[in-house]
């Protein structure tokens, strides 16, 4: 868990980013940490220079290679789901894309795990944190459908990009009483859900959220 290093970072006007965190308390987040974060937080610093200025919307924004930058909103609400019981140890986050969430999850939890499939931008999200000065976060070239075996279990694990369904690594890789917050479904829409695995047993509550959109989570099918 750590803060941010915001020196020389150009941080955005405080009204800018203040209109955000209450556009996302009008949506219902309530987690007063996840609000300080992701207003402390500079979201500018994820993207192309040419889409920078719209950084402080409630918007996806493409980051390249056909993938996208989640809303806020959408940040926001899959954080607070992920520590709804309360602080975790250690988080698993499968695609790292421009590296916003891993940084708002390195502010909250102790250790962040995170996997991405596509190179450039694992190497750009890489260059964000060492910036930012944060700890705390190993990331990895991989695909994330299998999660992390040599890594886990995890308290929590989070998924930003869509399977068909639930893929059964994950859940095997949670920690006792750990929680995945995972988008499932086909094509454009999906349906956020919460699973948590019952104390030490393979029992998992499970509890559909709302709908989302988020690209689809790549490979692990074909094995
Ligand atoms: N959390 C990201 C969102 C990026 S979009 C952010 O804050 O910017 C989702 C990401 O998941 C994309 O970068 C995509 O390449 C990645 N992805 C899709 N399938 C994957 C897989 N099987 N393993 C790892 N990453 C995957």
């Amino acid at each position: 868990m750590n803060s941010i290093d915001l020196a020389g970072v150009g941080m955005t006007s405080q009204r800018t980013r203040e209109r955000l965190i209450l556009r996302l308390q009008e949506q219902g987040i309530v987690n007063q940490s996840v609000l300080d974060t992701i207003r402390m937080t500079p979201r500018h610093l994820f993207l192309d220079e040419a889409l920078a200025h719209r950084a402080y919307e409630d918007t996806a924004l493409p980051i390249g290679f056909s993938q996208t930058l989640s809303q806020p909103y959408i940040v926001a609400r899959m954080t607070e789901l992920l520590l709804a019981d309360g602080p975790l140890d250690r988080v698993l986050e499968i695609g790292t894309g421009s590296g916003y969430q891993t940084t708002i999850l390195a502010q909250l939890v102790d250790q962040v795990y995170t996997v991405e499939r596509i190179e450039p931008l694992l190497i750009k999200a890489k260059a964000r944190f060492r910036k930012l000065g944060l700890r705390g976060i190993t990331p990895a070239l991989s695909d994330g459908s299998f999660g992390w075996q040599e890594q886990a279990p995890f308290n929590g694990i989070i998924t930003t990009a869509a399977p068909q369904q639930v893929p059964d690594d994950l859940l095997r890789q949670l920690a006792p009483n750990g929680i995945l917050v995972i988008p499932v479904g086909n094509g454009r829409e999906q349906e956020l859900r919460v699973l948590k695995r019952d104390g030490d047993s393979y029992e998992f509550d499970e509890e559909i959220v709302e709908q989302v959109k988020f690209v689809p989570l790549l490979g692990g099918l074909s094995r």
